[in-house]
């Protein structure tokens, strides 16, 4: 959490959930017991600590994608790809290119993940021309406190 000393900040806890919903219970948990903040943590690689979190609970994203069989979802004929935000864009084009595929637009260096770049647009060389990685996002999931 400390790795480069630009934002030397220490959190709580380091959460690492199996689910979406192990992350929509802690979310509920920060309101009703007054957690300072909650930070969700792709891979770290934002430079103003923004991932991490003083006093608070990071979420560890890229756990959940490790034990995730399916993380990355292919619908070839659909020309889309349904991910988890942990997942580094690296696997998304390895899964992709195995159908012969590849996003529109990604980052030039591959290993960022899908939620810490779309939380900041996505740029690279494709950008030019397909517009950044958020432009090209159909859909969504985002989670909250509630368990519904
Ligand atoms: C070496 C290097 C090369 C880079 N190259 C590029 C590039 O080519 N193109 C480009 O656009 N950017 C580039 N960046 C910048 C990079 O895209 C951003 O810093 C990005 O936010 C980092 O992604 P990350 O997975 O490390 O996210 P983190 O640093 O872990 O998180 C970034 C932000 O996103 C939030 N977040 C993370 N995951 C989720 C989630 N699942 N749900 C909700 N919020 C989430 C975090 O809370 C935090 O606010 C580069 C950075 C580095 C250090």
């Amino acid at each position: 959490m400390l790795r480069g000393g630009v934002a030397p900040v220490e959190p709580a806890a380091v959460f690492h959930p199996t689910s979406d919903r192990d992350i929509a219970q802690l979310i509920r948990a920060a309101y009703q017991q007054g957690f300072p903040a909650v930070s969700a943590r792709g891979h770290g690689h934002s430079i103003n600590g923004q991932a991490n979190t003083a006093g608070g609970v990071v979420i560890e994203m890229s756990r959940l994608a490790e034990g995730h069989a399916d993380g990355v979802r292919i619908a070839e004929e659909m020309r889309y790809v349904d991910a988890w935000g942990g997942e580094l864009w690296i696997d998304v084009l390895r899964a992709c290119l195995e159908h012969g595929l590849a996003p529109r637009s990604w980052t030039d260096y591959l290993y960022l993940s899908v939620g810490g770049t779309l939380s900041n647009a996505g740029i690279s060389g494709q950008a030019f021309n397909h517009g950044p990685q958020i432009s090209n996002v159909h859909e969504l999931d985002v989670v909250t406190g509630s368990l519904n």
